[in-house]
């Protein structure tokens, strides 16, 4: 099932040389999405509705669901279900508070006679998408939405693909309801994007889009990202590398292996070892889950593409090839793996331990599961409070500063042969103290 690589050999570059590319797919769909996104831009409402029977199959007469929908289907969905969404946004609520300290706003330095202030501001509207095509991801809402209202955001906005009867799942609305979510749209794909960018009869233009995806939604985010602010990531199809040796049951490798595999095509897993035995305990672990799994097409899709085992020299080559790799979700499982994380640079969150499955990152140890994948995670970063504000400066000059440093100031501007910037130091300079008002 896995493809076998035998990465032991090769060094440097030609270890980069010997790992498969990773792909979004056979056909590029780039073209499509743009036309998409034009119709949109164009058409407003009525190419939703359009792109909607098209992409979804569903005819739909509204497009927007009602603050009084998601909470009657909060009151619908389980007791237990309820508590654990609550839980979940507790925690994703508790680690965010703690980021947003993080941003708070402070005095950087005195240069020169000038105070500079650093100050951040949340923007006033956010687009979350949250994927609904082969699953349905109530915890996307809660890893996104919670954090723009934790971020300050003033109005969130949220899309998602209608089910084939036209309506949006108990669960996700629920988890709208939770998350003081202030308008749900029944729009799915490259059309929810372009809706949220643009703007529409129904659907409030927004600041700044976040969420994961398959390849339409993360490429009309890419495309629409001259207009609105989308995060650097590329949250497409889920990735996870497995580095483990015979400290964990193979049981529980194969299980994490097929967990990311689980989400639909065009992911991406990778189980690397140094201990050979073991490697083919796994696989044999992963084709008899496979047998009995309920979602086994899924599974085998993604595997049959893009899973490997790789087999390295040892420890410190498994975290050089997953740093090459830049994964998604990293999970290093084998005994003592706190050992290793310095050496970890590129991934978008790590599991450590034999207890770190990627699940609990996916729904409540509390950072977002919106992660960098498609190798993203070289630059970019999880998805954070910072993703909804803007950082800016104060910067106050001093009559000291006028004194201090417009020479440095007027002489590059005379260098750029910038006149006007030279005299309004001039004029300050030139013109002494004004009274205190
Ligand atoms: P989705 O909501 O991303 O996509 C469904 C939409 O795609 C449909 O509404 C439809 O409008 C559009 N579409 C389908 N076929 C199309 C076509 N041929 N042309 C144009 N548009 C088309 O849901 P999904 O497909 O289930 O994908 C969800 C993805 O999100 C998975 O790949 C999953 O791995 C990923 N995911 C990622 C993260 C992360 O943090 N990176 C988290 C959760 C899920």
């Amino acid at each position: 099932m896995l493809k076998s690589l035998d990465l032991r050999p090769f060094r440097g570059t030609a270890l980069l040389g010997a790992l498969p590319r990773p792909s979004i797919g056979t056909a590029d769909p780039t073209g499509s999405v743009r036309e998409i996104l034009s119709r949109v831009k164009n058409e407003g409402d009525s190419a939703l509705y359009d792109l909607t029977k098209r992409f979804d199959n569903v005819t739909l007469d509204h497009l927007q669901v009602g603050k009084d929908e998601m909470e009657a289907a909060f009151g619908r969905i389980d007791n237990a279900l309820r508590e654990a969404l609550l839980a979940a946004k507790y925690s994703v609520v508790r680690v965010h508070e703690e980021e947003l300290k993080l941003l708070a706003e402070h005095e950087l330095i005195d240069n020169f006679g000038m105070r500079i202030t650093y100050k951040t501001q949340p923007v006033d509207r956010a687009g979350c998408y949250v994927p609904g095509g082969v699953a349905r991801y109530p915890s996307s809402v809660i890893m996104t939405a919670s954090i723009a209202k934790v971020a300050g955001v003033r109005e969130v906005v949220l899309c998602v693909p209608p089910q084939p009867d036209g309506t949006v799942d108990d669960a996700t609305l629920a988890a709208a309801h939770i998350c003081e979510v202030d308008y749900v749209f029944s729009i799915g794909g490259a059309q929810a994007i372009g809706a949220m960018a643009y703007g529409t009869e129904s659907v409030p233009k927004v600041d700044v889009i976040v969420g994961p995806g398959n390849v339409y939604v993360s490429i009309a985010k890419r495309e629409v990202s001259q207009v609105v602010g989308v995060p650097s990531s590329f949250a497409g199809p889920s990735e996870v590398v497995v580095v483990a040796d015979e400290s964990v049951p193979p049981k529980w490798s194969a299980l994490d292996i097929a967990v990311q595999a689980e989400h639909g095509p065009n992911g991406l897993a990778w189980f690397i070892t140094w201990n050979e035995e073991y490697a083919k305990a796994v696989e044999e672990e992963l084709e008899s889950y496979l047998d009995e799994a309920s979602r086994k097409d899924h599974i085998a899709s993604t595997l049959s593409t893009q899973g490997y085992s790789a087999l390295v020299r040892n420890r410190d080559q498994a975290i050089e090839v997953a740093n090459l790799i830049a994964p998604e979700h990293l999970e290093l499982l084998y005994h003592d793996a706190g050992q290793d994380l310095d050496k970890v640079t590129n991934a978008g969150a790590v599991f450590v331990g034999p207890y770190g499955t990627a699940a609990y990152g996916d729904y409540v140890a509390g950072p977002s599961h919106v992660l960098p994948t498609y190798s993203t995670a070289r630059f970019a970063s999880v998805l954070g409070v910072s993703d909804f504000r803007k950082r800016m400066h104060f910067i106050e000059v001093t009559r000291d500063a006028v004194d201090q440093i417009s020479w440095a100031a007027e002489e590059i501007a005379g260098a750029e042969g910038l006149e006007a910037h030279s005299d309004s130091i001039r004029v300050r300079r030139s013109e002494g103290e004004l009274d205190e008002a």
